[in-house]
């Protein structure tokens, strides 16, 4: 029998027939963009949904990343993670500001707090973490940071839909946070994305910014971007989001069988189980050592040999990229736990329709020596 390729993740889709509905009223009321009534319920449930006061939706994660910093009119310089997807820094660079990489906590592979201290500078103005993997950053620590040096802080909160720490939301934490609802995502809406924010007048700011700087039909205010979510997309949201809490409970089980099987095998680690209340078990990284037989590449590449195409997620770091490593903070010397993590990772697959015997025969080919 043919094995059927497992890819790291495959988006969630309800049935066909439970969209037609939704396309129909869109024909019908024939509002296909610009803040149309799915736009605007999406935005009402994802709050209610996520606990958070406002949020405003985009076209994408990356416009919303980009969006956010302008909001708060970010200059100079931001400290941030070479641990992550390449948008969080281009984000950086469109906004004309410069990154400074600093290096990850071992363990739970978020910035460092410990390192954030040192690589302040008078040039300064706000904080970028990544809440990797969903797993929440030492939001209190970054914010006592934060407040004694008065830097904003920006989560790339891409990763964290519908996670909660110690104290409910962790998209609460921050200035803003930014996420992602693109089709690998936990929660999908094809494309997409969103800004937490928490006020009022914040969010107009962001509804502005993301329709050209228009205010009103005479007035312009900003050089905005088009960043505005469709009807579309906005109509699958809400689809989605009726299967969100068995999609992530799904993900959970992926996670305890992954736990179960590879907890023993010498060389391989499995990241430390998330501290947060509700995780959302959106990856399942594991860290190949010199005790296991392979390289992580060798045993990357033999799992693709059976089809099984799991990712090397952070591999490259963003600071090896060429725009980035001509930075002082981009040396490898001054970022050695991301350099180590970035080479040992694996992102093995992770998906509400995963069988439990697909699940297995990945842990049996790792377990395997041959
Ligand atoms: C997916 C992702 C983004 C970008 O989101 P898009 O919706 O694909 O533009 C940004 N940061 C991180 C950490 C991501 O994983």
């Amino acid at each position: 029998m043919k094995k059927k390729p497992i890819f790291v993740t495959e988006p969630y889709l309800p049935p066909l027939n439970d969209f037609i509905p939704y396309l129909e009223e869109i024909w019908s009321n024939k509002i296909l963009t610009n803040g149309g009534p799915f736009h605007q319920k999406l935005e009402e449930a994802l709050c209610e949904y996520l606990d958070v006061e406002h949020i405003s939706l985009f076209t994408n994660g990356t416009l919303a990343l980009v969006t956010a910093l302008q909001a708060l009119r970010i200059t100079g310089e931001v400290i941030t993670t070479p641990y992550s997807f390449v948008a969080t820094a281009h984000a950086l660079l469109w906004n004309g500001v410069k990154p400074i990489f600093v290096d990850i906590d071992p363990s739970t592979l978020n910035l460092d707090p410990q390192k954030i201290e040192a690589a302040i500078t008078p040039q300064t103005t706000a904080i970028l973490p990544v809440h990797c993997y969903g797993r929440p950053c030492d939001v209190d620590e970054i914010q006592k940071i934060a407040d004694k040096y008065n830097l904003r802080v920006i989560y790339d909160a891409a990763h964290a839909f519908g996670v909660r720490c110690h104290c409910g939301s962790v998209l609460k934490h921050g200035d803003l946070s930014v996420l992602s609802f693109h089709a690998t995502k936990v929660f999908n809406t094809f494309e997409g994305g969103a800004i937490v924010c928490p006020d009022k007048k914040t969010k107009d700011r962001i509804d502005h910014l993301k329709n050209f700087g228009f205010v009103d039909e005479v007035t312009v205010v900003a050089p905005g971007i088009n960043g505005k979510m469709s009807e579309f997309n906005a109509a699958l949201g809400l689809l989605q989001l009726k299967s969100i809490d068995e999609v992530i409970e799904f993900r959970g089980r992926i996670d305890s069988l992954y736990r179960a099987h590879l907890s023993n095998v010498p060389g391989v680690t499995c990241l430390i189980k998330s501290d947060a209340i509700s995780p959302n078990y959106s990856y399942f990284p594991i860290l190949i050592s010199e005790e296991y037989p392979l390289t992580r590449d060798q045993l990357f590449l033999k799992l693709r040999a059976t089809e099984i195409y799991a990712r090397r997620y952070f591999y490259p770091l963003i600071s090896e990229f060429s725009m980035y490593r001509g930075l002082p903070s981009a040396r490898p010397g001054n970022l050695s736990s991301a350099t180590t993590a970035s080479n040992s990772v694996i992102c093995l697959p992770i998906y509400p329709n995963l069988p439990d015997e697909q699940v297995l025969r990945i842990c049996d080919v790792i377990k395997s020596i041959n």
